[in-house]
């Protein structure tokens, strides 16, 4: 019949969108993986080591992509009992990449009471204000139109006592190491680009981009400006990336 017909086109259909999702998730991870000869996934379980989320932990993870910290933060309130009461909000502006996150979530076998995927701009948050005690945005605010925006929303949306943190690509303070890091950035991700994705311009936009990001100091100053106090930062891996924390008070 017509409607058997439509059926059996819509769930064809249904699975061309998945396996198109799954494919741009697999790049996007395959991609993370080579560029930062996998040592992403190591800066990562640092960065929830030192949120170190307790009970009746809601977090927002701006800019979550496909979820990589909201798995994480799952992972590390279960693994430490933490659990209850634990929410993450997982916001992307894209939604193919918020589609994968659902599906790999799913995948993952995540309760869905305690995940939920929103479509948003960082710089326009679609949350009233004090709604979480947790704000992360990891490899998400280097490219956003205005930074200060995103610091202030991350700001609003949190409530007095909540946890501003961000990892983020940053410069290295020994200028011989910064020396080697900018012969790797600027002549073997490129290549990479070009033989893993087939294209070498967006991942020379992507090094030249972590070059303009504010330093440590200089974005540690931003955060201040925004309202937030006791703001440190801690350098990984020579100061490749850095993460920042600071609390609304
Ligand atoms: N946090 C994830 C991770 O660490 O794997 C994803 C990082 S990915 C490099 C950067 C993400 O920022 C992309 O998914 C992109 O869609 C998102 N993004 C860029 N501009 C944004 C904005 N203004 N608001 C929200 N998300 C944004």
């Amino acid at each position: 019949t017509h409607f058997g017909f439509e059926t059996v086109k819509e769930s064809e259909k249904a699975k061309k969108v998945h396996e198109v999702f799954e494919n741009v998730a697999q790049n996007y991870d395959v991609m993370n993986d080579a560029m930062s000869l996998g040592i992403h996934r190591v800066w990562k379980d640092i960065f929830l080591d030192r949120l170190s989320p307790t009970k009746n932990t809601k977090l927002l993870d701006v800019a979550g992509g496909t979820g990589d910290i909201a798995f994480r933060f799952l992972n590390h309130v279960k693994n430490s009992n933490q659990e209850e009461n634990c929410h993450v909000t997982v916001m992307d502006i894209n939604s193919n990449m918020v589609e994968v996150g659902k599906i790999r979530s799913e995948a993952l076998k995540f309760d869905k009471s305690v995940i939920s995927w929103e479509v948003g701009d960082a710089e326009c948050l679609p949350f009233k204000d004090n709604s979480f005690n947790a704000y992360t945005i990891a490899f998400g605010i280097r490219n956003v139109t205005h930074i200060d925006k995103v610091l202030e929303e991350a700001y609003r949306v949190l409530q007095p006592g909540g946890r501003f943190m961000c990892l983020e690509f940053s410069h290295l303070p020994n200028s011989a190491a910064q020396w080697v890091y900018d012969q790797y950035s600027f002549q073997v991700i490129p290549v990479l680009g070009k033989l893993i994705a087939g294209q070498w311009q967006p991942y020379q936009y992507l090094v030249e981009s972590i070059r303009k990001f504010p330093d440590q100091k200089n974005f540690g100053s931003m955060i201040e400006s925004a309202g937030f106090r006791s703001v440190t930062y801690e350098n990984l891996t020579l100061g490749v990336v850095a993460i920042h924390s600071g609390f609304k008070l």
